[in-house]
């Protein structure tokens, strides 16, 4: 179990900005941009590494939630950045699946 896993049981608060029976979304604790959101699966999924054909419905759904929350947060027209972050080399410091939502700024490429 992960810090999130207590965020979406209500045990620690969080910004939360969109909930469905899926999804949860709510800002970062520690923002790297004007709009740092995280859109998590309620559904504990540790790693990329993890996902199997039966998450396949569910990870889309963490992008349907995109969608929706870049519009809501008037974020959709300039544009903005999702990543989810795999293992060590990639910079994951939470085990449970994420997509980090980046907006409000024009965002660096490449990401180093
Ligand atoms: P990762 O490094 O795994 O890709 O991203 C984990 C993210 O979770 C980090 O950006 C970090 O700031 C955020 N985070 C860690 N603990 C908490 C917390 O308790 N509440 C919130 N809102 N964000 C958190």
């Amino acid at each position: 179990m992960t810090i999130f896993s207590k965020i979406i049981a209500r045990e620690i608060p969080a910004d939360i900005v969109y909930e469905d029976d899926h999804v949860l979304a709510f800002r970062d604790i520690n923002p790297q941009a004007p709009l740092h959101l995280l859109i998590i699966p309620k559904q504990e999924i540790p790693t990329i590494n993890d996902i199997e054909e039966q998450h396949e419905v569910l990870i889309g759904k963490l992008f349907t939630a995109a969608a929706r929350i870049a519009k809501a947060e008037g974020i959709a027209e300039d544009g903005y950045r999702v990543v989810m972050n795999c293992n060590q080399h990639g910079g994951q410091t939470v085990y449970h699946v994420h997509l980090h939502m980046l907006g409000g700024k024009p965002m660096g490429w490449p990401p180093y």
